[in-house]
């Protein structure tokens, strides 16, 4: 290996280490941060020399200042009884790259295989074969693969309202927002792992700076507007940083301008309708809100890149439904992904590969045509209904975040409509949609659907989806808490408007309602009882609704599930929700990435849980969706066929590809290969069941 290292003594009785760095991106921050760490455990003072210039191994700025590159000689010495054993650390360290090159399973964050790299891993987290070194490894969230280059979300110029008028209203709204953003991040705080923590913790204490506060105020007090004010503080700050001697706090200037995006979105929920990126461009950033994906012009942005997150948060559902692949969850690998640089983005494997060679720009570029070739085919056959060739028919519905979605995932071939997501109506404003809001919004998603069914699920406001404007309190774990339901039955006034609203679009349309998060047999009562007053209210002032519109519930809390049957015995239809089912089931919070390999659909957990519920329904003649990310997910189609799923309600552009699995698929057979895997106890030997029986299969390749 050209990172030969070689250890001698000297006449002086110090040890000397040669090394080659042999990353192709330099021994940079992180690599640089795993030597200061492995030498933490050694009585040794050891330095380490680049040409002139020799600074201590126990610290990271000088060891990232030598800005050491791929070939360069770095001589180690050390002194001290452990001096030996040091170098050794040091040089097995270089042989693996100091760190770059390691493997990571997918869905495991850097910070997580090193913890458990020497203990017993779960089979479904063992390290894969090893990365090139220009490739970094995160969670394959959504699918796709994208050439383009990078553009940091930080550094790009957000377009402000210059002056007001009102500096009372400003001021009560920067501070609304610092105590939204505050909030965000301690809720973050609590969410993701340590290493990540630390960035968030920064923040939060660079929005409790007195100074930076007090300059905003002051803009604000001579005219300027709460978002210019708050971002010439921001811009300020951002420089001082810069123009450190050290890169490391040179690089936290990033953190500074994320800082300011995070209150600078509380200021303005639609910062980025506006903004235009190149075409090509590969947004990087360290975690989007649905809103903010929405915003994004799928022209110009042709895949994202998180730090955080995973498959089944609403940012990446949202970039799925807009069919731009996303890799989340790279943690600390964000960081080498520099404004300008060209990457290669695989959305389905999890990988980015930093400034590939031309061939395989060209690679990709093929391999995407031949996919749009592929799409394109199954496109011209997605208008046929999901029926197997043994008579099995499947709905196959789209889910949608905006009423202008319908019409374009009925071109998709949708049968309809399985899950509204309404709450999207509710963001990037300032207040609640009112009633005659509601009513064009949901006729409006109705009429492009041709007469299929319309299912409109209640506001699911709360875990990664806070509507500022509503006054949700801050809670300690936000999943768990006054979420969907929960929160809506707490704000009758809201409840009773979104109802109004459905049922007067119901007059004219099929539609259906779910509700979300149920946990118990009292609140579909409740919600029954609740739906039944506003029809008679709307009933007495002469509006017409339908009274017999199908009633059903989300099962996405473990409890459902075990009450299935008593539920089944309450509810018109059943839709399981398994990106939530599979984080309550699993207690794996669904948006972070360091718990992302417990959260997949491929639990034996899950299944058995989908496989009870579709049986508790049908005892009781109830048709069962699954409306979670995995029913769009090929790989699973076969499998949910085969457990009896009724439905399948997914991002638009899936559904081509999973109606043709569907008319490919003998039901016997998926019932044959349901029995199998529900056997199966790991989600390894699931996920190793499912590939090789989609290999056998014609489509989906
Ligand atoms: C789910 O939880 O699977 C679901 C469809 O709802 P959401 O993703 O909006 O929570
Ligand atoms: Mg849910």
């Amino acid at each position: 290996m050209s990172n030969a290292a070689d250890t001698q003594a000297d006449n002086t009785g110090q040890l000397r280490l040669q090394v080659t760095v042999p990353n192709r991106l330099g021994l940079h921050l992180r690599p640089a941060a795993r030597l200061v760490g492995i030498l933490r455990g050694f009585h040794a003072d050891v330095a380490v020399r680049k040409g002139d210039r020799t600074v201590s191994a126990a610290s990271l700025n000088g060891v990232a200042l030598l800005d050491a590159r791929q070939g360069d000689r770095l001589e180690f010495t050390a002194t001290g009884p452990d001096a030996r054993a040091a170098l050794d650390a040091i040089a097995a360290l270089a042989t693996e790259s100091f760190g770059d090159v390691e493997a990571r399973p997918v869905g495991v964050p850097a910070s997580a295989s090193a913890a458990v790299s020497a203990v017993d891993l779960p089979a479904n987290a063992l390290p894969g074969n090893a990365l090139p070194t220009n490739t970094l490894a995160g969670i394959a969230a959504v699918g796709g693969t994208a050439v383009g280059q990078v553009r940091l979300l930080s550094q790009t110029h957000p377009t402000l309202p210059e002056r007001s008028g009102d500096a009372q209203g400003e001021i009560a709204r920067f501070r609304g927002a610092v105590a939204a953003a505050q909030g965000e991040l301690d809720g973050l705080i609590g969410r993701v792992g340590i290493e990540e923590a630390g960035i968030f913790e920064a923040q939060r204490l660079m929005l409790a700076d007195e100074d930076v506060l007090r300059a905003v105020l002051d803009g604000i007090a001579h005219g300027r507007s709460a978002e210019a004010a708050w971002w010439d503080s921001v811009e300020a700050m951002a420089k001082r940083y810069r123009s450190a001697t050290s890169a490391l706090l040179q690089g936290r200037a990033a953190d500074v301008l994320d800082l300011g995006r995070r209150v600078l979105q509380r200021l303005m929920p639609d910062l980025l309708s506006g903004a235009a990126f190149p075409e090509d461009t590969i947004l990087v950033a360290s975690d989007l809100t649905p809103s903010e994906v929405a915003q994004l012009d799928p022209g110009q942005v042709v895949g994202i890149l998180l730090q955080f997150g995973g498959a089944a948060t609403h940012a990446a559902i949202l970039a799925r439904a807009r069919g731009i692949p996303m890799v989340a969850g790279l943690g600390t690998h964000i960081a080498d992904l520099r404004e300008g640089l060209t990457v290669v983005l695989d959305g389905s494997r999890g990988r980015v590969t930093l400034q590939p060679p031309l061939e395989q720009i060209a690679a990709v570029q093929r391999e995407m045509d031949a996919r749009q070739v592929r799409l394109r085919d199954l496109r011209e056959s997605t208008h046929l209904p999901a029926v197997t060739p043994d008579g099995r028919r499947i709905e196959v519905m789209a889910n949608i975040g905006q009423p202008s979605d319908s019409a374009a995932a009925v071109a998709l071939g949708a049968e309809g409509v399985g899950v509204f997501r309404t709450e999207l109506l509710w963001m990037n404003r300032d207040a609640p949609p009112s009633e005659e809001e509601q009513v064009r919004a949901y006729a409006a998603a109705a009429a492009g659907l041709n007469g299929h069914p319309l299912t409109i699920r209640t506001l699911d406001a709360g875990g990664d989806k806070p509507i500022g404007y509503l006054d949700m309190a801050r809670e300690e774990n936000p999943f768990l808490g006054h979420r969907g339901i929960r929160f809506w039955f707490d704000r009758i006034d809201l409840a009773r408007v979104q109802l109004r609203a459905i049922c007067r679009v119901s007059r004219q349309h099929p539609v259906r309602v779910l509700f979300p998060m149920i946990a118990t047999v009292d609140e579909i009562r409740a919600a029954r009882r609740l739906l039944k007053l506003v029809q008679r209210e709307l009933a007495a002032g002469l509006i017409a609704s339908d009274p017999a519109m199908p009633i059903g519930i989300m099962i996405e809390v473990p409890s459902a599930v075990t009450m299935a049957e008593a539920l089944a015995a309450e509810a018109d239809f059943f839709s399981i929700g398994t990106n939530d089912l599979t984080q309550y089931l699993m207690a794996a919070d669904r948006g972070n990435a360091a718990v992302s390999a417990l959260a997949t659909p491929f639990q034996p957990a899950l299944l058995r849980a989908i496989g009870a519920v579709v049986d508790a329904a049908h005892a009781h003649g109830r048709p069962v969706a699954v409306c979670g990310e995995m029913a769009g997910d090929p790989r699973l189609t076969r499998l949910l066929l085969g457990l009896g799923v009724d439905e399948l309600s997914m991002s638009a552009p899936a559904i081509p590809e999973v109606k043709a699995i569907v008319r490919a698929t003998n039901y016997a057979d998926a019932r044959a290969l349901a029995g199998e895997v529900l056997s199966l106890r790991t989600a390894a030997e699931v996920e190793a069941a499912l590939t090789g029986d989609q290999r056998e299969a014609s489509i989906g390749n």
